[in-house]
């Protein structure tokens, strides 16, 4: 099969299905060859690993992913796709494409039954409508992930990227932070997809943490304090938390706990490092 990363063989293979870009999926189709390359260098894959794509079109990245790891898993909802995908991917014998929804697919039971011992990175040109949900779900239910190369709409890569203090640091800057090592790798024009979106995009890359960037005594209730801390943005992180968390002895109870954690309680959520969320979420574990 010929490259599909290339405008003209897109158009060709997508008119030959009839196939109809679906907006509410995501579905917008790679066609830069330079920054599929992009995508696939950062992934730094070996014969020896797993990749797993999420949505995987017609199968642009996926011909790339085979030809660089020793096993590819591409996960697609669209039914629409799955004979399309049967043809262009019918040389990669290392390719296994799933159709299912990503986000009820039990990762756990298909990376042991597909990438059993081996180290797997995440690589995909993610759907935007459910990008947060998707990250999310890879994050937090412990998969042995070497890195997560995705391609994201712009702002939500400055949002994984921020660092403390401007508009873009908030819960989804402190979860990415706290699993792993977020680095972007390159800006990409609207020009490089079929069709055009509306939004820039970003390839970033999220680089697992042996161990997450602060200990904290319980995880809940860390990532609990951090999302009460950014539910009004411009209220004070005394007013969130109080209105998060009720204690019994209310706000003096609270002024207690930022007092013990050394944060200035008219402060805002957003200027507080992953190291003071920690020393705060640890002073709330104490007074349970
Ligand atoms: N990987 C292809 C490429 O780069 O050309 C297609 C990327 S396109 C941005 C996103 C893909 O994700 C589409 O094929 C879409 O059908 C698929 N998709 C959307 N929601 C999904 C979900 N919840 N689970 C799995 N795939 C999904």
């Amino acid at each position: 099969m010929k490259r599909l990363v290339n405008p003209s063989v897109t158009r060709e293979v997508v008119d030959r299905f009839s196939f109809h870009f679906k907006k509410q999926l995501g579905q917008n189709f790679l066609i830069d060859a330079n920054i599929l390359n992009k995508i696939v260098e950062a992934a730094e894959l070996s014969e020896a690993d797993g990749a797993l794509e999420i949505g995987p079109g017609i199968g642009t990245l996926t011909q790339a992913l085979a030809e660089q790891a020793g096993v590819v898993v591409a996960v697609e909802k669209d039914d629409r796709l799955i004979p399309i995908l049967s043809e262009t991917l019918s040389d990669c014998a290392n390719v296994t494409i799933r159709h299912a929804d990503v986000l009820d697919t039990d990762l756990h039971a298909l990376f042991e039954e597909k990438f059993s011992g081996r180290r797997v990175s995440v690589v995909a040109n993610l759907p935007y409508y459910v990008t947060t949900p998707i990250v999310m779900k890879l994050l937090e239910e412990g998969l042995p992930l070497r890195s997560i190369v995705v391609m994201v709409q712009k702002e939500v890569a400055e949002r994984m990227a921020a660092s403390p203090g401007g508009k873009d640091y908030g819960a989804l800057t402190i979860a990415v932070q706290y699993y792993t090592e977020p680095q972007i790798v390159c800006k990409v024009p609207k020009t490089a997809f079929m069709p055009q979106p509306n939004v820039e995009s970003i390839v970033i890359r999220l680089k697992l943490r042996e161990s997450p960037a602060v200990s904290v005594q319980d995880e809940e209730l860390f990532f609990k304090v951090v999302k009460a801390s950014f539910a009004q943005r411009r209220k004070t992180i005394l007013n969130n938390l109080q209105h998060g968390f009720s204690l019994p002895s209310g706000k003096e109870a609270m002024l207690e706990i930022l007092q013990r954690a050394d944060i200035d309680p008219t402060r805002r959520g957003e200027t507080l490092s992953l190291d003071e969320y920690a020393r705060l979420a640890d002073e709330f574990a104490l007074k349970r």
